[in-house]
This record gives structure tokens, C-alpha cells and sequence, in this order.
């Protein structure tokens, strides 16, 4: 039976979608740290051409989660457009130890190229370390005249969904406040963002950040002791005078956080349609936006703040900017848009404690260095070379110099880890490749585990809890991501244009199946690796 539906499925969508429905062009949306709730928590006070047009007119998928822990724009990024979990593609996290080198490296850092256009720190990245195809390379392989843009405000935003064949991946210098690219991709920006970057500067840009509706629109407050104090403010309040912040801390990082920086990502978007000739022939082209600033300020203000309210009642206006250009330009039926995002985010876990809710804090420094003393004290010598991410990684040199066994240590450590503390459960890297196993989470960062990159010994923590390396003055401020728990998994996921249907898709889909249900659609000669083609997205009613 299951067969037969799945066949005339395939048949019904053949028919529904035939290669002259294929789009001109497809626009990618990635909201960096965007809950799933946030569609309706926010939807009051979105306009009706934005987030609720694609609601309303489009596919609406109410239940996509991310299926492996660690939840970070990386591996988000690598994810959504690779088609597979980081145990295949590599990027296990922002930034992760290297044993040969015995440093940190970031999964877009790449000292073998250099900044184009750039000031002297940014520009050093490149998707090396990304090793499997993403659906934009598999794109260019199958319509060799398809185009690839990707823009985003962070290098990896905009590196890992561009994907190895990107035709031009763009991202922010916090140094120059313009967009830039690296040597991996060109020698020399082209003509037209030359021209787009001398018009706007970041810092021409940043203007006075105040509320965009009256202030009784608003369901959170403005000030509360959970957010952090922007260096140049005393309180966390609106108004916030970006360009003042910016000349006071000496950096851009205020525009960054503010919704300026989405506007000016926008314009670069239209600007590359424009001036790329994007779905204006017969190849497939893709536009890759991320939009970082959420996640930048959702990190500083936390999720009940009034400024990610704010953020995201301007973010709509962004949308219906796009939907509206798209439109315009192409017509309904010639265009495809997705949005999702590269995970959600926990509430300030101190107001949770304050609450009275389930979550807190471990100091991981005390963790590990309580591990490095028990290690000391049973052979001799400390084993430990550094921790990042939760996971512990061992100092295989160091075990080697010495008559001590590998197996041995780790099975020590594993054994004096403490819980009921904020940590809920461990497993070594072996246990995880050899896994076999009902428990969700375990499975989760199995998923998420690769043996060259990952440490040897990973922690789980409690619902609500995030680690922090200092004891700063309470009550702590600011927030994160990074577990298997919904609030971190489950982001939204919305589907519009060519050919889709206007609906609601409730069943639980894991944020790989975004990738082969493109490849479906686009008719690409390489599914992704893992995930299911999403059904009931397409076809007429
Ligand atoms: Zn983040």
C-alpha cells in the first residue's frame, strides 16, 4: 500500500510538475535563530505582505525540527542546503578543535585564502571544510547556465549555502562596513557591488534605531535585568543611536545588531537579482539570503525582549520588500521561496531560574578543570587538551608520550562526570559511532558527531541550561542555542510561489528534507543524501 502511494505520489507530482514549471529563479531564507513560535507570538503586528502572505498563499510547514545536537549557524547553514547531518558533511559546529594543529578553527576559516576587497582580518574563508555537495552545486551541475548568489551579514551564512561552485558569496567586513568576498571565489569583486558598496557603507547606514509601531503594540517590555547593556547605553532601551554606538565602541558590531544591517542585506539581494540577470534565461538560478542580525541581537536582548520584537516586525517588512520585487519581476508562477531557520533559541535561562522554570547554568571551565584534577591525581598527568562545544577533547600526543592508555583515561573521565548539576547525560565518541539506541537525544548527537572533528567525551545538558565559562555578576545576561530541546530545534518553515500549494503540512520533517524536496522539485540529477522529499508542497489544488 505504502508503495503504491508513494508511487502514484511521484506520478501525481510528475504531471502536477513538468519541466516548463520549472522556476527561474529560487530565493533561499535563512533567519538566523528564529523560533517556530515567533510566527505566532509576532503575527499581530506582521503586515499582510510578508511572513503572512507566505502563510497564507503558500505552504506552511508547522513541524520542521533540526534532528542533531550541535544547533549552530554552521551547521544550520550546512544542513538545510547539503541535505544531510553533520556526521556527513562535516561542519559539526562554528568553530571546533583541530587536533593536528592543536588549535580552534572556524568551519569557514581558510588561511590559504585572502580577503578581496576586504580590511586586514576578514576575508579568510572559503567552504573547505564543507565536504559534501549542497543542493546549489548539484543545481550548476545539472543546468551548467544556472547561476548561484549568496549573501549574508556572517562569512559562514553566506559560504556554506553558496556551496563550492558559488558564482559569488558575499558577506560583511566589520572592518571596512562593506560586503566582501574571498580569493577562493574571484580576484576582484565585481563591477556592480564595487559600485554598491561606495553608495552604502555600513556606517552611511546606521541610522537611530526606535520602535517602528506606538508603544502599545508591543507585547514585551522594553527594559529588563536579562538583556545586555550595548557599550555607549546605561540601560537596554530604545532609542538606540547605531551610528552613535558604533563610533563610541569603535566598531560595527551595533549596526550589525540592529535592523539596518537586514535592510542593507535586502538591497544587496535586489541588487545582485538586477545585476546578475538572475531568472532571466533557461537555467534555474539560485539567491541564497541569511539574514544574521536576529541572531546577533536574539544573543544580546534574549527572545522576550522588545528589540527582537521589533527586529522581527521589520524583518517582515524585508519579506514583503522581496516577495513584492519577485513578483513584480517574475510573476508568481516563475519563482520559488523558502524560509527557514538555522535554529531557534532558549529564554534567558537566568529569567528561567527567576521564573521558577526548568533551566540554569554549568560552569564548564570548573567541569573540566575538576576532570583535570581527578585525571592528575589517577595517572599523573593532565590528559585533557581543551574543551569547545561540550565536547572534551584528549591530548592524544601527550597519551602517546606516555605509558598511559587512551581507553582507559576516557573511561575514567566518563565515569567522574557529575549530574543533577545542569548535565544530563554523556557518551564518548566510540559509544556514539557504535550507537544503538531509543534515546532521542543520543541519537541526536550522534548525528551530529564526526570523528576527525569532534572531541572524544560529549556532554548533554539539562532542558534550559547553557554553559558559561565565568562566574559574571548575577543576574546574567544574554543567551544561546545549541541543544536538542524544541526550543532550539523547531524553526519555522514556509514555502511560496511556482506551482506551490496554499496549505498546512503538520507532520514532523527533520530540516535535511528542505534539500530533497528541492532536488524533486528542480529535477536535479543528485538527490540529497538523506532527507525525504516533503510531500503535499506542490501541485494545484
Ligand atoms: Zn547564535
Amino acid at each position: 500500500m505504502k508503495n503504491i502511494c508513494l508511487f502514484s505520489f511521484f506520478l501525481f507530482s510528475a504531471i502536477a510538475y513538468s519541466q516548463k514549471d520549472t522556476p527561474k529563479i529560487i530565493v533561499g531564507i535563512v533567519v538566523d535563530q528564529m523560533c517556530y513560535d515567533y510566527l505566532n507570538r509576532f503575527n499581530v503586528n506582521f503586515s499582510e505582505q510578508g511572513f503572512k502572505k507566505m502563510i497564507r498563499e503558500g505552504a506552511h510547514l508547522t513541524n520542521m525540527h533540526y534532528n542533531y545536537i550541535p544547533t549552530y549557524t554552521g551547521p544550520g547553514h550546512a544542513s538545510i542546503y547539503t541535505g544531510t547531518t553533520p556526521d556527513n558533511h562535516g561542519i559539526i559546529a562554528n568553530d571546533w578543535i583541530q587536533r593536528e594543529t592543536r588549535t580552534q578553527v572556524n568551519c569557514v576559516g581558510d588561511a590559504s585564502v585572502s580577503g578581496i576587497s576586504s580590511s586586514a582580518l576578514y576575508g579568510k574563508s572559503s567552504p573547505k571544510r564543507l565536504s559534501k555537495k549542497t543542493i546549489t552545486d548539484v543545481l550548476k551541475e545539472t543546468y551548467p547556465g544556472s547561476k548561484v548568489i549568496s549573501v549574508s551579514i556572517k562569512d559562514r551564512g553566506a559560504i556554506l549555502p553558496g556551496g563550492h561552485q558559488s558564482d559569488g558569496s558575499y558577506w560583511f567586513d566589520y572592518g571596512n562596513g562593506t560586503f566582501i568576498t574571498s580569493s577562493y571565489y574571484t580576484n576582484k569583486l565585481p563591477c556592480w557591488l564595487r559600485k554598491f558598496n561606495r553608495k552604502n557603507n555600513a556606517m552611511n547606514r546606521a541610522q537611530i534605531w526606535s520602535p517602528f509601531l506606538e508603544d502599545g503594540a508591543y507585547s514585551s517590555e522594553d527594559d529588563s535585568p536579562y538583556e545586555i547593556i550595548l557599550s555607549g547605553k546605561s540601560k537596554p532601551v530604545f532609542p538606540y543611536d547605531i551610528k552613535n554606538l558604533c563610533e563610541v565602541s569603535g566598531s560595527l558590531s551595533p549596526f550589525t545588531i540592529s535592523p539596518f544591517a537586514n535592510t542593507l542585506l535586502t538591497d544587496l539581494a535586489l541588487e545582485a537579482i538586477k545585476k546578475e540577470k538572475l531568472g532571466k534565461d533557461v537555467s534555474p538560478d539560485m539567491l541564497c539570503i541569511s539574514y544574521s542580525s536576529p541572531d546577533i541581537a536574539g544573543h544580546a536582548f534574549g527572545p522576550d525582549s522588545k528589540e527582537i520584537e521589533d527586529m522581527y516586525i521589520r524583518l517582515d517588512l524585508e519579506l514583503s520588500r522581496l516577495i513584492h520585487y519577485l513578483e513584480q519581476s517574475f510573476g508568481k508562477s516563475n519563482f520559488l521561496m523558502f524560509l527557514t531557520a538555522d535554529h531557534g533559541v532558549v529564554p534567558v535561562p537566568q529569567k528561567l531560574i527567576d521564573e521558577g522554570e526548568r533551566g540554569g547554568y554549568i560552569l564548564i571551565d570548573q567541569v573540566i578543570n575538576y576532570l583535570r584534577s581527578k585525571c592528575v591525581s589517577k595517572f599523573g598527568d593532565d590528559y585533557i587538551l581543551g574543551q569547545d562545544n561540550l565536547n572534551i577533547y584528549l591530548d592524544y600526543e601527550k597519551i602517546n608520550n606516555s605509558t598511559n592508555n587512551k581507553e582507559e583515561i576516557l573511561n575514567f573521565l566518563s565515569s567522574n562526570i557529575t549530574y543533577n548539576n545542569g548535565i544530563k547525560q554523556s557518551a564518548t565518541g566510540d559509544q556514539l559511532q557504535k550507537l544503538v539506541t531509543n534515546d532521542t537525544l543520543l541519537q541526536m548527537l550522534a548525528k551530529g558527531f564526526d570523528p576527525k572533528r569532534s572531541g572524544d567525551l560529549l556532554l548533554i545538558l539539562e532542558h534550559g541550561y547553557l554553559p558559561k565559562t565565568t562566574l559574571s555578576a548575577k543576574p546574567f545576561k544574554g543567551t544561546s542555542h545549541g541543544s536538542g530541546y524544541a526550543y532550539d530545534t523547531h524553526v519555522p518553515c514556509l514555502w511560496y510561489g511556482s506551482n506551490i500549494k496554499s496549505t498546512e503540512i503538520e507532520q514532523r520533517l527533520e530540516i535535511i528534507d528542505i534539500s530533497s524536496t528541492l532536488s524533486h522539485i528542480l529535477r536535479l540529477k543528485e538527490g540529497a543524501e538523506t532527507g525525504k522529499v516533503i510531500q503535499g508542497l506542490i501541485g494545484q489544488e
